[in-house]
């Protein structure tokens, strides 16, 4: 059996030498245990209720869509998803990529590859400039 100093546990009035059972230790550990236990157990209760109550379950979908904090939530969302992805190679060669087809098919044989400069491209009698970074 294990021995541990007495200030290792919490008081507890209700006890005959007004401590706790547990140690500070084992409590602590024993109430990460039972908060996991509880959280998995309230998801459980959700999803339960939600399958239960498909058409309430819908409503609140709806209503959380249509707030504006929501709303607020999912521009804010994208808007850092985009500012992270049109930062990568991938997304710069895919949009060169785009533009020149885009360019060649739009205008038809007007502008030629060889006349599209990556940056500027000469359309018809026009320079047109296009992001590429
Ligand atoms: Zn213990």
């Amino acid at each position: 059996m294990e021995t541990k100093p007495l200030r290792e546990f919490h008081k507890n009035k209700t006890k005959k030498d007004g401590l706790q059972t547990m140690c500070k230790d084992c409590s602590k550990e024993n109430s990460k245990k039972q908060y996991m236990e509880d959280r998995k157990k309230r998801i459980k209760y959700v999803e339960n209720w939600q399958k239960n109550n498909p058409e309430k379950t819908r409503e609140y979908r709806r209503k959380r869509e249509g707030s504006r904090k929501y709303k607020e939530y999912k521009r804010e969302y994208m808007r850092e998803y985009m500012r992270r992805y049109t930062q990568t190679e991938r997304y710069r060669e895919h949009r060169r990529q785009y533009m020149r087809e885009y360019y060649l098919k739009k205008e038809e044989g007007r502008a030629s590859e060889s006349r599209l400069t990556g940056v500027l491209a000469v359309v018809g009698n026009r320079i047109r400039s296009f992001v590429l970074e």
